[in-house]
């Protein structure tokens, strides 16, 4: 895990971080989902070297968690 990873980890609180952590394990779409997006904030904070804001961490949680709710209901 790099950086930005434990970043984007450390931001989230820990009930999320267990849920996705424990999906993403065997979950290949989110781990596609999960990487793709993690890896776009990191171009974008690296090349403009600023803080990422909560709400970009909130944004990329919220996007797998709706997704794991898509396919396994509320
Ligand atoms: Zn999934």
């Amino acid at each position: 895990m790099n950086a930005f990873g434990d970043y984007l980890e450390g931001q989230l609180a820990d009930e999320v971080r267990h849920q996705l952590e424990s999906h993403i394990a065997h979950c290949t779409t989110c781990q596609v989902v999960y990487d793709s997006t993690r890896k776009t904030l990191q171009i974008v904070t690296d090349s403009a070297s600023f803080d990422l804001p909560e709400v970009s961490v909130n944004l990329i949680s919220g996007k797998i968690m709706s997704r794991i709710r898509q396919k396994y209901g509320p």
